[in-house]
């Protein structure tokens, strides 16, 4: 299953731009047998300078990366949680993304209508977290519903849950996503409960100046102890427009080192817990996704599912070791290459070997 992770803000905020430029850099799906794409959904890849480098000590036929799934979510208005215009749908398509990325517009443009006359990121942001708040209160105030018809049976973990969906409900009543409650925990299909990037969207001018609009977005975010990052939707849309060639000859002119969605797309990445392992042969080197703290036989089950139960052992390199000492050889003549068993949490970075049996 492909974790994904949904672009959401008001309109005319810079999301399509960005789901564009996102989508121009989607992975070749022959690769992929088991994906599905949906139109409004795009498989991209994770930029990842370490498989150019290991690709370079391999030298192999085939070159597969790590990719992730964004869902571009349209659609919100004032009202959504009621149900106005397409906010059940809105509502639906948030509901089944694992992480939201909620584009902020921090430019100004007399051309570009803001849908609320001003720019202004705290009312943006809360204008939509309200309606996520307003469909996380019905969830909690069924659930409650539920838990108290069952309590007259004096369960103790069934009281003990109604204490913590109180304490929730006032949470949410207050306006608070339920992210930043202690007791959120006690559902699992919270919308406000999701892992949350903020980001901030400007204008090319802006990069190099305090942007207040970015400010307000970065202590918003720190309040609610979620990830944020600026990008420029637009430019970015240009450069993705552009071959490799010239996009580099542009980004050096700009003095950037990589478009600021390659930032983006990396961060969502580990938004959704994911990190990556290696395999690295003449035939391919491949990166592989897995959540973070995943043991070794689970790893070895995305390459092939019967490698999880025939599981023997992992044959392990660290990147940095792999890529100093000149690939598994050079690792393993200065003792670097490692044996590891079914307890193995596998690392991000690592290069590894999976011997099982058939
Ligand atoms: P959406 O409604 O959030 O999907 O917004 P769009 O991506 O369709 O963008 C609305 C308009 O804003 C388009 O004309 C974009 O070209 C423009 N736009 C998007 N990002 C930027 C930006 O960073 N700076 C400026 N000046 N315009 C932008």
């Amino acid at each position: 299953m492909t974790l994904s992770c949904g672009l959401l803000g008001l309109p005319n905020v810079g999301k399509s731009t960005l789901f564009n430029a996102l989508t121009q850099m989607a992975i070749d799906a022959s690769n992929y047998p088991f994906c599905t794409i949906e139109p409004n959904s795009g498989l991209v890849a994770v930029p990842d300078p370490r498989m150019a480098a290991l690709s370079k000590l391999v030298n192999p036929k085939k070159e597969i990366e790590a990719f992730v799934e964004f869902v571009d979510i349209a659609g919100l208005v004032e009202g959504a949680a009621e149900g106005q215009g397409l906010g059940n749908q809105f509502l639906d398509h948030v509901r089944s993304v694992d992480a939201l990325c909620h584009i902020v517009r921090c430019f100004d443009d007399p051309d570009i209508v803001h849908v609320c006359g001003s720019v202004s990121p705290t009312r943006d942001i809360q204008l939509i977290e309200q309606e996520l708040i307003l469909a996380d209160l019905q969830i909690v105030e069924r659930a409650l519903e539920k838990r108290r018809k069952l309590a007259k049976a004096r369960d103790p973990e069934v009281l003990k849950e109604v204490v913590l969906l109180e304490e929730l409900l006032e949470h949410l009543e207050d306006s608070q996503p339920a992210r930043t409650s202690p007791a959120a925990s006690v559902l699992d299909t919270l919308l406000t409960n999701k892992p949350m990037l903020y980001v901030a969207n400007i204008r090319d001018e802006d990069f190099d100046d305090d942007n207040p609009w970015v400010q307000e977005v970065a202590e918003y975010a720190e309040q609610q102890g979620a990830q944020w990052l600026m990008v420029n939707a637009l430019l970015d849309q240009e450069i993705s427009d552009l071959d490799e060639e010239s996009q580099k000859e542009f980004l050096e002119d700009l003095g950037m080192e990589e478009p600021s969605l390659h930032r983006l797309i990396r961060q969502a990445y580990d938004l959704l817990n994911l990190q990556t392992f290696f395999t690295a042969g003449e035939k391919e080197v491949h990166a592989w996704t897995i959540e973070k703290g995943t043991l070794a036989p689970q790893a070895a089950a995305k390459i092939h599912s019967d490698f999880e139960k025939g599981f023997i052992r992992a044959e392990v390199v660290a990147y940095e070791d792999y890529i100093t000492h000149g690939g598994e050889n050079g690792a393993k003549n200065s003792g670097k290459w490692r044996l590891e068993g079914k307890t193995y949490a596998v690392q991000d970075g690592d290069v590894i070997v999976f011997r099982v049996s058939s």
